[in-house]
């Protein structure tokens, strides 16, 4: 029985191995970020993928992705009915129609499954806050 305020899951020998495989390799750097076990490793994550899919949720209506590269993406406002071009730049996505790092394109752009997978393979799928 898992303790007070906590419910236990099952999942397949393939992803525990998977999560602990990753867990294991990267102790040092979640323990600065409050990660100090297994589960809370899978916990951290769940969360961070929900807030992600919750982001992206709230935009897709307005902003669409036209195409993603290696470095650049391209997307529509259908707010403002413009063409968003966002680039990485000294390791930071720049938005060029609002000229800033934070407004809701490049927001949008970190929400992105497949832009933050990209970007997580360069070691920075963080969001700097
Ligand atoms: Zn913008």
């Amino acid at each position: 029985m898992p303790k007070e305020g906590f419910k236990s899951i099952t999942v397949s020998d393939y992803i525990y191995d998977r999560f602990q495989e990753v867990y294991n390799g990267n102790k040092e750097a979640l323990a600065t970020k409050g990660v100090r076990s297994l589960s809370g490793y899978v916990s951290y994550m769940l969360e961070e993928a929900m807030n992600r899919d919750e982001t992206f949720a709230r935009y897709a209506p307005k902003i669409e992705s036209i195409s993603v590269e290696d470095d650049r993406v391209i997307l529509k406002d259908n707010l403002q009915n413009r063409i968003v071009e966002i680039v990485l730049q000294k390791g930071e996505l720049h938005c060029f129609l609002c000229d800033a790092a934070d407004c809701i394109h490049v927001g949008y752009v970190y929400s992105m499954p497949d832009v933050y997978t990209a970007l997580d393979a360069k070691g920075m799928g963080r969001r700097p806050d």
